[in-house]
């Protein structure tokens, strides 16, 4: 195979030794896969578990998958759920009798750019604090990571106006980057020690000039075809100035209220805990479950909800993640995925919100509420 010079090239048959690989060294595989006519995160054991030649189509509100008419393996953009139920489970015994849940390293396999990036986000508020939630430092530990560059980012997708993709820059064991180009093959880099022994035992071939300059066009292109980004400068001061804006009562109208933006979120990780009795004194049992800023009990203190009205939790929503989330950890609390405007039954488009809260033109190509008219 010659001297070791990265990247290198996987042929498909490679990919499916690395799955192979992974489940030969004792851990579970979680990757894409085809589900009730989504793509959810759930364990894999082979290449067909992947949606094989399916792309999907995405708009404010609207989620659909198609047949692209190839093989591609990764032909879509993020997958309906992210990867946070891996280590922040929407449900979980903390006291009491429960499901065992001794927590074993996992596989992540196809990560996209954005969601490693909140994944990292989590790992800032979860884990490199000083108080660490033990739980998901115990579920995170030990977790290996194959990544792969979005070629194929939905309508919805903004990361490259974030800095957060499309190409995966950090915290992969390896990359693979998926070329249809005169030839199924998979650009490689190892990210880490470990991903180097795993693409050696899965066996690659040297790239090529050609692979090389591929891999490259496909992430310009991917970045291109993103044409959608909120304007970052001045946004924090922006939107502490936007408490009293007129315009969070018309969003507030439309919007459900139903949390599905933060559940869908892969930064969003509020959560709160139940307690439960039995009848007959038996069994207790304090329960952690995902909380969301759109329901009136996540602000109830003393008396009542500090945010009755959905406008306030709207404003709440978008102020955290654009503003005070800085304040927080340093970093914007959003990685550009798109889901939580994919996934709005009254199809709320945060981008929108947005550019309508700091009255600014859109982007180019994007759409807009001001004053309640859409306009192109
Ligand atoms: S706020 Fe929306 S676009 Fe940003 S990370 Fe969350 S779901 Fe993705
Ligand atoms: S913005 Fe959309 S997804 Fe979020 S709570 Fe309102 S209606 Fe539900």
């Amino acid at each position: 195979m010659g001297v070791r010079a990265y990247p290198v090239v996987l042929p498909v048959d490679g990919v499916q030794k690395l799955i192979d690989l992974l489940r030969g060294r004792g851990l579970p595989v979680v990757g894409p896969t085809p589900r009730d006519g989504v793509i959810v995160h759930a364990p894999i054991t082979s290449l067909a578990d992947l949606p094989t030649g399916t792309g999907d189509d995405q708009a404010p509100g609207r989620y659909r998958l198609r047949a692209r008419g190839d093989g591609a393996l990764f032909g879509y953009a993020v997958p309906a759920s992210s990867w946070k139920h891996l280590f922040l489970p929407p449900r979980e015994v903390l006291l009491g009798d429960g499901p065992a849940t001794d927590p074993v390293p996992v596989a992540l396999f196809g990560v996209r750019s954005c969601d490693l990036a909140a994944l990292d986000l989590h790992d800032r508020a979860l884990l490199r604090r000083p108080a660490v939630d033990v739980r998901y430092a115990r579920r995170r530990q030990g977790t290996v990571v194959v990544a792969v560059t979005c070629t194929e980012p939905s309508a919805m997708c903004f990361c490259a106006g974030l800095r957060t993709g499309p190409e995966p820059s950090a915290g992969y064991d390896v990359r693979l980057t998926e070329l249809t180009d005169g030839g199924h093959r998979f650009l490689a880099v190892p990210g880490t020690p470990l991903g180097e022994d795993l693409l050696a035992e899965a066996g690659w071939d040297p790239a090529a000039a050609r692979d090389v300059e591929a891999a490259a066009d496909a992430v310009r292109d991917a970045a291109g075809r993103m044409r959608r980004a909120p304007r970052l400068d001045g946004l924090r001061e922006d939107l502490y100035g936007a408490a009293d804006l007129p315009h969070w009562e018309q969003v507030g109208s439309r919007c459900l209220a139903c949390a599905g933006c933060t559940l869908v979120c892969p930064t969003c990780f509020c959560t709160t805990v139940e307690d439960t009795s039995g009848v007959r004194g038996e069994d207790a049992r304090r329960i952690r479950v995902w909380d969301s800023c759109f329901t009136a009990a996540f602000s109830y203190l003393h008396g009542g909800s500090v945010r009755e009205s959905i406008a306030s939790r709207y404003r709440q929503w978008i102020t955290h993640k654009f503003a005070t989330w800085t304040d927080q950890f340093g970093v914007l609390g959003c990685v550009g995925c798109g889901r939580c405007t994919t996934w709005c039954p009254a199809g709320i488009d945060l981008l929108a919100e947005l550019a309508a809260v700091r009255g600014l033109s859109a982007p180019p190509g994007d759409r807009r509420v001001t004053d309640g008219t859409e306009t192109g």
